[in-house]
């Protein structure tokens, strides 16, 4: 884990906006080319989605990698094992 996932640099800009990366997907549903992966904060926490970004289908929903940096105030503990306490 490198340092940069865990010290978040303060944003810079007017606005504070998410990268959507193209992917080499097609949407199953409107059949689109413009399948787009990028990170969310829903209910469950932290996730990459993949969706269309025409009809905005959720084509999968990933657990955050260690290179997604997201979110950016990862914990240094997060991939840790747990214990049967928690
Ligand atoms: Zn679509």
């Amino acid at each position: 884990m490198g340092l940069e996932s865990l010290m978040p640099m303060p944003p810079s800009g007017d606005r504070i906006s998410v990268e959507r990366k193209p992917v080499d997907e097609t949407c199953p549903k409107c059949g689109s080319g413009n399948v787009a992966r990028y990170p969310v904060a829903n209910f469950i926490g932290p996730r990459m989605v993949t969706k269309c970004q025409d009809c905005f289908h959720s084509l999968s929903v990933d657990v955050p990698t260690e290179e997604d940096h997201w979110p950016p105030w990862r914990s240094a503990t997060l991939d840790w094992p747990t214990s049967r306490a928690g």
